[in-house]
């Protein structure tokens, strides 16, 4: 009867759109205490729109044509502001990611830095000046990001993404279960926490680089938790395989839906409590 019922059970998930790669993974979400959600794309639409920009026009203009290089949801916020302003992108000469830091490049001779604190840090620019701003922006739940040209300081971009309507909803019901919900994002602290505010999540974990996303899973695990890992980007899909169960969101990349266990359809995150709910429906029919 357990390979029976265990095949009933997946095939109901996936009728409600919950994908299970196999029975073992539907056996192993009864045991989840801990879930572990990524912020953009998955908490979020992962659609920002830039809503502030502090700055003269050519700033703009070097702002976008080095993003335009980036692959970033941020970046994509940036050069379609800049579309929309009819601004003209120049050619880059040299482009360099930082992962979890920002974007470096080169255009008609000069250098262009885009990114948080520790990026303008790192390169030596001084931003106590315009720390308030930032702070007000983050406040918000915006991510800002300043724009440097030349190891000058030239002004701040701000971008926000709009919450999943059902992800306040979603992250009740989990935790109505027992189940310890926890934000992880590359963001910085005041922008998570706001995010976090709006959907009841009180334990966030920020400005995690991508390479770190999974090391902070192992770390729950050592307290003992069973944890899964609900991610879309590239970036989560070694936190994914790390996890007891790797959750994708289907609006995500393939490399994360690939490294999961399970995949969403559509990034419903209702989805989510719903899966807890058939796998304990399927353990209670096997015992
Ligand atoms: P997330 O978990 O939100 O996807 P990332 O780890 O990708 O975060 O990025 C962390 C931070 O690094 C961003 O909040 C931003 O400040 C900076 N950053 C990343 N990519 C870019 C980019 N293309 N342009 C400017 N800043 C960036
Ligand atoms: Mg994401």
């Amino acid at each position: 009867a357990t390979p029976t019922s265990i095949m009933v059970g997946t095939g109901r998930a996936a009728e409600t759109g919950i994908l299970f790669k196999g029975g073992e993974h539907l056996e192993r979400t009864h045991q989840l205490q801990t879930i572990v959600l990524d912020k953009t794309g998955t908490i979020t639409k992962g659609k920002p729109e830039v809503t502030d920009f502090t700055g003269d026009f050519h700033t703009l203009q070097l702002l976008a044509s080095a993003e335009n290089g980036s692959e970033h949801p941020l970046a994509e916020a940036i050069v379609a502001y800049a579309t929309e302003k009819d601004i003209a992108l120049l050619h880059v000469d040299d482009f360099n990611a930082i992962p979890g830091h920002g974007i470096e490049a080169k255009i008609s001779g000069k250098h262009i830095l885009v990114g948080n604190r520790k990026l303008m840090k790192d390169h030596g620019i001084d931003t106590a000046g315009h720390e308030q701003k930032l702070m007000d922006y983050e406040t918000a739940g915006k991510t800002a990001m300043m724009i440097a040209v030349d190891g000058q300081f030239r002004g701040i971009v701000a971008v926000a993404d709009t919450i999943k309507e059902s992800a306040p909803e979603a992250i009740k019901q989990l935790q109505d279960m027992g189940i310890e919900v926890v934000m992880l994002t590359g963001d910085n602290e005041r922008t998570a926490a706001a995010i976090a505010k709006q959907v009841g999540i009180e334990h966030v974990i920020a400005q995690v680089l991508p390479e770190e996303k999974a090391d902070k899973v192992k770390e729950l695990q050592a307290q003992g938790k069973k944890v899964a890992m609900v991610g879309d980007g590239v970036n989560d899909a070694p936190a994914l395989v790390t996890a007891d169960i790797g959750i994708a969101i289907g609006t995500g990349t393939e490399v994360a839906i690939e490294a999961a266990d399970v995949t969403i359809l559509g990034g419903e995150l209702l989805l989510i409590p719903k899966a807890i709910k058939i796998s304990h429906a399927t353990i209670r029919n096997i015992r």
